[in-house]
């Protein structure tokens, strides 16, 4: 579009310097008006994945240290925040804590967002509308539409990244619950309300064959844990909460704060009793690894 709109300008120039009048001026100012849009600084990026991963992590941190790779996103996003006076500007610092998350809430719901639209999490949609005319948002995460497997609900990110461990352990997988299950198990806390967490069946798995279930589940992107009837009211299980799925319930988004922290994602917040993966990957990170 700009190249041929310059050509076109470049042949009236041309046809009125024959015509032979004040010609210099028009063509100069039409020259001047090309060089200033081609000179607009563009807009900052804000690392969608960057952004998400902090919200996760720094509400559940003892200290105040930023994500690494984040700071210069969330400190847009936190300006955005700032400007709309959601945000008191002492806390304009690239540290994603309880205060930063209360106020992008607040945004949400600033949009007429509910449930969980307004998590606390920046979505695709929220981030776009906070960015308008500031920023431009990279590394764009979608949970997708909600499919079902079996008779439980997950969205398309969690489908695959269960689809992709299977491959890794080339063995199929069993749900025992799904995503979107609000109240539909009270044992698990709130964590299935959201999008993101299933429950793996482990009938008929050996404590060896669990762990290694549990490792694929971490290698693909899941904060997984095996859980025993010693830990909870429940029967042998696994747990797994997708990383920077944005549509994670509050308490799924701590499980993964407490993944990256190194415990185990129980309400005592004890050491991580799972299988070690290094480094940790959310499942876009696992995708351009691969
Ligand atoms: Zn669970």
């Amino acid at each position: 579009m700009k190249l041929s709109a310059y050509a076109a300008l470049g042949a009236t120039a041309l046809s009125v310097t024959l015509a032979g009048v004040a010609v210099t001026s028009v063509a100069q100012a039409q020259d001047h008006k090309i060089e200033s849009v081609a000179q607009a600084k563009p807009l900052p990026s804000v690392d969608m994945e960057a952004v998400v991963k902090a919200a996760q992590i720094d509400p559940r941190r003892p200290d105040n240290k930023l994500t690494p790779g984040a700071k210069a996103s969330v400190l847009l996003v936190e300006q955005a925040l700032r400007d709309r006076h959601l945000l008191d500007k002492k806390w304009v610092d690239g540290y994603f804590g309880t205060t930063t998350t209360a106020a992008y809430t607040k945004f949400q719901q600033s949009l007429g967002y509910k449930g969980l639209s307004a998590n606390g999490l920046p979505g695709q949609a929220s981030l776009a509308k906070l960015g308008a005319g500031r920023f431009k948002v990279t590394h764009v995460i979608a949970p997708g539409p909600r499919v079902k497997i079996g008779k439980f609900v997950v969205n398309t990110r969690t489908q695959k990244m269960l689809n992709e461990a299977q491959r890794l352990l080339h063995r199929k997988l069993t749900l025992d619950q799904g995503s979107y299950n609000p109240g539909g198990d009270p044992t698990s806390a709130g964590t299935h309300d959201g999008g993101g967490v299933v429950d793996i069946n482990v009938k008929g798995m050996n404590a060896a064959t669990r762990t290694s279930v549990a490792r694929a589940l971490r290698r693909v992107g899941f904060a997984a844990w095996v859980r025993s009837p010693q830990q909870g009211n429940w029967p042998w299980h696994i747990h797994a909460t997708a990383i920077n799925d944005t549509d994670l319930s509050v308490q799924a988004q701590h499980q993964i704060g407490d993944y990256y922290l190194g415990q185990n994602g129980l309400a005592n917040r004890r050491p991580d009793d799972g299988p070690k993966v290094s480094p940790i990957r959310t499942w876009e990170e696992y995708l351009r690894a691969r």
